[in-house]
């Protein structure tokens, strides 16, 4: 038994256990691998994500900041045009476009001017013929209050006039003198002529020609008793100031709005003057362009013109084609601002171009555009996480997935990181995970089948030892059981030969004995011999239609001497009237000497024997009963195997083979029955055979 165990241990368990080691090592590789693969994949893949959403971002940059937008700009012909240039719409994202010069100073949009409230005339003209006359004219007008004598000269100084700005201050005052000489048509030509040439020029204080002309325009009109006229005029003024038309900054675009007011509030209703009111006031509740670029450009000045200051100054050349961009703004409102630089722009000098990136269009329009576009070619999740943590594109909180990549933006300076994981790498990891369980469990069948396998061969090599055992003691049974009779007979045979004078009861006997040991030799050697034949497959019946009760009583009557010798009490109970059936006659006999050979055997103290037959339905069974020893319900279910015998205690002398019972059950199956055993220890046994009247048509040879 320690070799077998031995031999369980490294020929079985040992491969098993490296099978299994080597199994399990396998799939945990296989896993790590294609995990590692994926994730250096999702690496590459969310690197080149980015790079594809930095360089389409820098398309629309490109095609923000191409010259020609900005020469649109400078190009207009007045402010109002200039600000309406300055929206640009691309595909993907607009914005604002400004200009700035080399001293930083914003040339688009432009609300104000940059030169002082009052200022001087250049020190070339002090004292030329152009002031000396010009002095004349404002003493006449303002100390002398010769108005029509002032106009002559204002006129004679227009001409006088070396300068575009020195005519235009002429031409003002010569409107002024005419005005309050009460010279109307004349006045108006003037100022006309202001309106129409000089609207880019501002008079000594700093106020737009066009604005103050056409305040006296309306003046004009309202001394002429013309109130509708006047209202149009100043109507249309207040119109072009929101628009921006003439760049004024915040405090003068305030003083001239509350000067409009207070010369249209005291006319008087008449004709379209109550229709042109409710215009004004329909027209305050409007965004006004020019307001909306004060604001801009106040963005720009606080925000943008250091940095742009900053970055000029760290560009290694200043030339065509240069780029910088910078964000502005936090939070939620972070934006890019880009500029580029154009070297000697329109006669003034190298400027730069900029572009604010509106930053709802870049949210909600070229991001989203980008993200879906790379989203959908790559496979992958993408997701942009601003400094809060939050997704820049919705606002929302990060969504949550495992086996994630975070990169930073590289070329545009976006605070924001990119989130990228794979779509389809769930599924894979999925793949990977049932494919490595469904080797597992196919690994998991071969180690099971093998350990079954191994301890059917260990049951099977422990029954085979358990034969050979039964086999020799077999032999050494069957040998002592034919000694047994063979004894007797030899003794009994002697007897009658050496002592001639015997009586004839006891030359009787001697034969008795004689011919019954024989009987019980042949039936011993009978049973051997139809052992063997079942053994090698030869056993052969001879089914023939019989009288079953008929066999039984006789073979029962032929065994009934050798019974009542031993002292036994035989009670029959034999049915007479079963219907006939078809059996072997021998074979059938010999299973009721078995049976009670068995009872005699098996029986100590009483001994009595019962033989029933009757019919049970479709079957006939006949019964033996004994009142003897008894078997345990442990052994009852092995005493039909061949050799098989239960180790009893008391009966040394009951001897026999192991054969008698797997001979009875293998002869009853063949007649199509069954055999059965009620077996109680110390009260006896009943031994059932069930055999039905139409016997199933397979069984038989
Ligand atoms: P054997 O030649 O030993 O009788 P059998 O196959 O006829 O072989 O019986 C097998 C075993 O069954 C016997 O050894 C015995 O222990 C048990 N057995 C058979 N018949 C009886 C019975 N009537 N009473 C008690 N035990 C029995």
């Amino acid at each position: 038994m320690k070799k077998l165990s031995l031999l369980f241990l490294v020929a079985i368990l040992l491969p098993i256990l490296v099978l299994s080691y080597l199994g399990y090592n396998t799939f945990a590789k296989r896993r790590e691998a294609v995990k590692n693969l994926l994730a250096s994949s999702l690496w590459v893949s969310a690197e080149a994500a980015l790079r594809s959403i930095e360089e389409s971002l820098l398309e629309d940059e490109s095609k923000a900041l191409r010259p020609e937008n900005f020469s649109r700009l400078v190009d207009a012909e007045d402010n109002a045009v200039a600000l309406e240039r300055c929206s640009f719409q691309g595909t993907r994202v607009h914005g604002k476009l400004f200009l700035v010069d080399r001293s930083f100073q914003i040339l688009v949009p432009k609300v104000t001017r940059e030169e002082p409230e009052f200022f001087p005339w250049p020190a070339s003209s002090a004292g030329g013929p152009f002031q000396n006359s010009l002095a004349r004219a404002e003493s006449l007008e303002f100390s002398g209050k010769a108005y029509s004598q002032a106009a002559d000269i204002y006129r004679k100084s227009a001409a006088l006039a070396s300068s575009r700005r020195e005519r235009a201050v002429a031409l003002e005052g010569l409107g002024r003198s005419l005005l309050l000489s009460r010279r109307y048509d004349a006045a108006i030509d003037a100022y006309r002529e202001l309106v129409a040439k000089y609207s880019d020029k501002e008079n000594r204080a700093g106020h737009p020609f066009a604005i103050i002309a056409r305040l006296q325009l309306s003046e004009i009109e309202r001394q002429k008793g013309g109130d509708e006229n006047c209202a149009a005029i100043l109507f249309e003024l207040y119109q072009k100031m929101r628009n921006g038309t003439w760049p004024v900054n915040q405090t003068l675009y305030e003083f001239f709005a509350a000067e409009i007011d207070s010369r249209l509030s005291p006319l008087r209703d008449q004709g379209r003057l109550a229709e042109i009111r409710a215009s004004m006031e329909e027209l305050r509740g409007q965004s006004s362009p020019h307001l909306k670029a004060l604001i801009f450009t106040d963005l720009l000045r606080t925000e943008a013109l250091t940095e742009i200051r900053r970055k000029v100054a760290t560009l290694p050349t200043i030339g065509a084609g240069q780029k910088g961009r910078f964000v502005v703004g936090s939070g939620n409102d972070v934006t890019l601002i880009s500029f580029s630089v154009l070297p000697e722009f329109k006669n003034q000098g190298t400027c730069l171009g900029g572009f604010y990136w509106e930053p709802g269009s870049l949210k909600e329009g070229a991001l989203p555009q980008i993200l879906d576009a790379i989203s959908h070619d790559s496979g992958l999740r993408l997701q942009l996480i601003g400094e809060s943590g939050r997704d820049v594109i919705t606002g929302e909180g990060r969504a949550v997935f495992t086996n994630t990549v975070t990169l930073p933006f590289g070329r545009l300076p976006f605070p924001w990181k990119l989130v990228a994981s794979q779509l389809a790498r769930h599924d894979l990891e999925r793949e990977v995970r049932r494919d490595n369980v469904l080797y597992g469990v196919f690994l998991a069948v071969i180690v099971t089948l093998m350990f079954l396998g191994a301890i059917l061969i260990l049951r099977d090599i422990s029954r085979e030892k358990e034969t050979t055992r039964q086999r020799s003691e077999f032999v050494n049974n069957i040998s002592h059981e034919f000694k047994t009779p063979l004894t007797l007979i030899r003794l009994y045979s002697e007897t009658l030969e050496r002592q001639e004078d015997l009586s004839r009861e006891e030359k009787n006997e001697a034969y008795e004995i004689i011919t019954k040991e024989a009987e019980r030799l042949t039936h011993m050697i009978n049973n051997v011999l139809d052992f063997s034949r079942i053994e090698m497959g030869r056993k052969e019946f001879n089914f023939k239609s019989g009288d079953l009760p008929e066999i039984i009583r006789t073979t029962l009557n032929s065994y009934r001497y050798h019974l009542e010798k031993k002292g036994f009490l035989i009670h029959a109970e034999i049915a007479a009237d079963v219907p006939p059936m078809e059996f072997d006659e021998e074979a059938i006999a010999g299973v009721l000497i078995n049976l009670l050979n068995n009872a005699t055997k098996f029986s100590s103290d009483r001994k009595e024997v019962t033989v029933r037959l009757f019919q049970k339905g479709a079957n006939i069974v006949f019964q033996v009963e004994d009142k003897g020893i008894g078997i345990s319900a442990k052994e009852s279910g092995r005493i039909f195997e061949k050799f098989y015998q239960v180790k009893n205690e008391g009966l040394t002398e009951a001897g026999g083979s192991g054969l008698g019972l797997s001979l009875v059950k293998h002869v009853i199956e063949a007649h199509g029955g069954e055999v059965q055993v009620e077996s109680e220890p110390g009260k006896g046994s009943a031994f059932s055979v069930i055999l039905p009247v139409e016997r199933p048509a397979s069984r038989g040879k």
